[in-house]
């Protein structure tokens, strides 16, 4: 996958930035306590915990940040900004990282590669919402 790049010389705090404008939140104020990994229903599916997209966020790891499955998969439930002790609205954060990357023409599921058994089995409704939040 590409980077999740602004811009070619994609600074950390060009990424923080970007994150601020598109989500209102400022990821720098995170302390790393961990509460949104330990409340996240999607923490164990994903295997990537969002406590470590804030920390790779704020030091802006591009390449370790898309390998990040936790934006990608997040099911707004929300839970983790209630939680957050620092006030930050961690599911806009998700959606900014998920908007950068659509931006850059990037799609994070593929049609072709969806299982025919999970093609047959799956509601059309949650195929049509996976299209629409997955592909840019
Ligand atoms: S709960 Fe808030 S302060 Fe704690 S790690 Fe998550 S984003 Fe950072
Ligand atoms: S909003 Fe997303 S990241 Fe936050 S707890 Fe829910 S699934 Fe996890």
């Amino acid at each position: 996958m590409k980077k999740l790049t602004i811009n070619d010389s994609t600074t950390s705090w060009q990424l923080a930035d970007k994150i601020r404008e598109i989500s209102g939140e400022n990821i720098n104020t995170c302390m790393q306590c961990g509460t949104c990994s330990a409340v996240c229903p999607m923490f164990q599916q994903s295997g990537s915990p969002p406590r470590l997209v804030m920390a790779l966020a704020q030091l802006g790891l591009e390449d370790q940040l898309a390998d990040q499955r936790i934006y990608k998969v997040c099911a707004s439930c929300l839970y983790c900004g209630v939680r957050c002790p620092r006030g930050i609205d961690v599911p806009r954060v998700m959606e900014a990282l998920r908007q950068i990357t659509l931006r850059q023409n990037i799609d994070m599921i593929h049609p072709a590669q969806i299982p025919e058994a999970d093609m047959r089995e799956l509601p059309t409704i949650a195929l049509v919402a996976a299209f629409r939040k997955l592909t840019a």
